[in-house]
């Protein structure tokens, strides 16, 4: 897994990622991200049935958690 590892090394390049993927969660489009090996924040991706129906959680978990990475949105999205 050396490149999970340069890429979290790549600190920019892998916060984009994880936004990206973060977003379309919250958007109701779970991905796991292939380039990370990352699933999205409630690992429906890989198991749709943990899926979180309500998009106002999800918003406010996967904005939690953007923040914790400390890949805040840009105020523009
Ligand atoms: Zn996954």
């Amino acid at each position: 897994m050396v490149r999970v590892l340069s890429l979290k090394k790549n600190r920019p390049e892998y916060l984009r990622r994880v936004r990206a993927q973060t977003l379309a969660w919250i958007n109701g489009r779970p991905y796991h991200d292939p380039v990370t090996n990352e699933c999205c924040p409630d690992f429906s991706c890989c198991k749709p049935s943990l899926f979180t129906k309500d998009a106002e959680q999800r918003q406010r978990e996967g904005l939690e958690m953007l923040r914790r990475e400390g890949a805040d949105m840009p105020p523009n999205g």
